[in-house]
């Protein structure tokens, strides 16, 4: 699969919606008694929850992700708090703030990229290890240098890039900026939920800093929608794990177990399997065979007419046409069934050593060796004694069987057998 085509918007939604909804609710004034109570608790709120939720599902790096945006949380919050109570900003402010300028964005993208070790001990002795050392060496530069600390914090370094917008200290937005790249790179190479959440977390993070002491709340609401964003990351996967299909990216048997509980009375289910595939997979090894059932996924998941594919097992693919009769459905199951039977696949590694079914290949003139699979698709109709979906799949089973016998490479409806079948001829023999 191409990266391009698993970079995928739903990854992101998750996020970019709690992001709309903290940036609005930022935004809101005069907040009523009970949602400022509910923003005083909300960041230990979601800490606690998703902090064990993270826990449960053995997920650190998460977990050490929220306790990042908890401890930056605690600091500005004290500051802001005293703020607010004496209309002036304490001693430390402008430290402890310039600090969390720094180390956020900083400490974020290094758990964010850091990924999870096999042994889960070491690996959370090592990320607590990272947190102390950097927390104690910014306490003590704090409590020992401070003035020190604070002229070297602010100090504009690059004045040519330094611009009246900026809010932050000039340190924080390479910080940020490298944070973003990396980030987004690692989502390009891993497209994954958790990925984009942690993206549009920093970007959240990055409006967040300049406006802490500007719109009250801000702090409150946007660290409790970045430490969501990542518990919702973490569902989002534990969902995908559940309900898709690892190898082929489509939704898996336990997927299509729930979708038949919602079909409504009219439905056509369609079950496909690929013709001689255990002689493939003994042809061309079993990683080719891995390709090949991608490759069919790919195409089945592409079906016209509104039908969804899912894994079914194995190398069965089922097809579900929900609110469809079986003579809609017929010509878009015919032309996906032609669709890959024309299909070229191009071998990875034409090397390979190949035994005497070689010959079963066809080869192109430059010595590149391409091959060809077929499917035989079973396809049932519910009727008025066919109630339940399992009866309907059932029917469509043995209506596969019936394309088996009827030589492969065909469409059979049930109770239609081999007058239903639309033969063609057969690639692979
Ligand atoms: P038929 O035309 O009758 O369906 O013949 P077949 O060889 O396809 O039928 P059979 O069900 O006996 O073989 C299915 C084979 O599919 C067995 C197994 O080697 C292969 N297979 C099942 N799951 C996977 C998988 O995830 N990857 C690969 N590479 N092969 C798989
Ligand atoms: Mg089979
Ligand atoms: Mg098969």
């Amino acid at each position: 699969m191409s990266r391009v085509s698993a970079v995928r918007f739903s990854h992101f939604l998750p996020s970019l919606l709690l992001l709309l909804a903290g940036l609005s609710a930022a935004y809101v004034k005069d907040l009523s008694v009970f949602f400022t109570s509910l923003f005083n608790v909300l960041p230990t709120l979601v800490l606690l929850l998703g902090g064990a939720y993270c826990a449960v599902y053995r997920r650190q790096r998460e977990l050490f992700l929220m306790v990042t945006v908890y401890v930056a949380y605690f600091l500005l919050d004290t500051q802001t708090d005293f703020y607010r109570d004496n209309g002036r900003v304490r001693e430390d402010a402008a430290v402890v703030f310039h600090l969390c300028c720094l180390l956020l964005p900083l400490l974020f993208s290094i758990y964010a990229l850091w990924q999870e070790k096999t042994h889960l001990f070491r690996d959370f002795v090592a990320r607590c290890a990272v947190l102390l050392a950097v927390g104690s060496v910014a306490l003590a530069l704090e409590q020992s240098f401070p003035q020190a600390l604070l002229g070297w914090l602010a100090e504009i370094r690059w004045p040519m890039l330094h611009g009246a917008w900026m809010s932050l200290i000039q340190l924080s937005y390479p910080m940020f900026l490298i944070g973003f790249l990396t980030l987004a790179a690692q989502y390009w190479y891993q497209p994954r939920p958790l990925h984009a959440a942690q993206l549009v977390g920093l970007l959240g993070m990055f409006w967040m800093l300049p406006q802490t002491f500007i719109l009250p709340f801000t702090l409150n609401i946007m660290c409790s929608q970045v430490m969501l964003m990542i518990a919702a990351g973490v569902a989002h996967e534990a969902y995908q794990m559940a309900f898709r299909d690892e190898l082929t990216g489509l939704p898996g048997r336990r997927a299509l177990n729930e979708r038949m509980q919602r079909l409504g009375r009219n439905y056509v289910l369609a079950m496909s399997d690929v013709d001689h595939f255990k002689r493939f997979n003994d042809t061309h090894g079993h990683d080719v065979g891995d390709q090949v059932l991608r490759l069919v996924a790919s195409k089945l998941s592409k079906v016209s007419g509104g039908g969804r594919a899912y894994r079914y097992g194995g190398e069965e693919f089922a097809v579900v046409f929900a609110g469809k009769t079986l003579d809609e459905c017929m010509p878009h199951l015919e032309e996906i069934r032609e669709i890959i039977a024309s299909y070229d696949i191009k071998l990875r590694n034409p090397d390979r050593p190949q035994d005497d079914h070689q010959g079963r290949q066809r080869r192109t003139g430059s010595g590149a060796s391409s091959v060809s699979v077929t499917v035989s698709i079973g396809v049932a109709e519910r009727q008025a004694e066919q109630r339940s979906p399992d009866e309907v799949l059932k029917s469509a089973d043995q209506a596969l069987y019936a394309a088996k016998g009827a030589g492969r490479n065909c469409v059979v409806a049930a109770g239609q057998t081999r007058r239903g079948a639309v033969r063609m001829q057969s690639a692979a023999g």
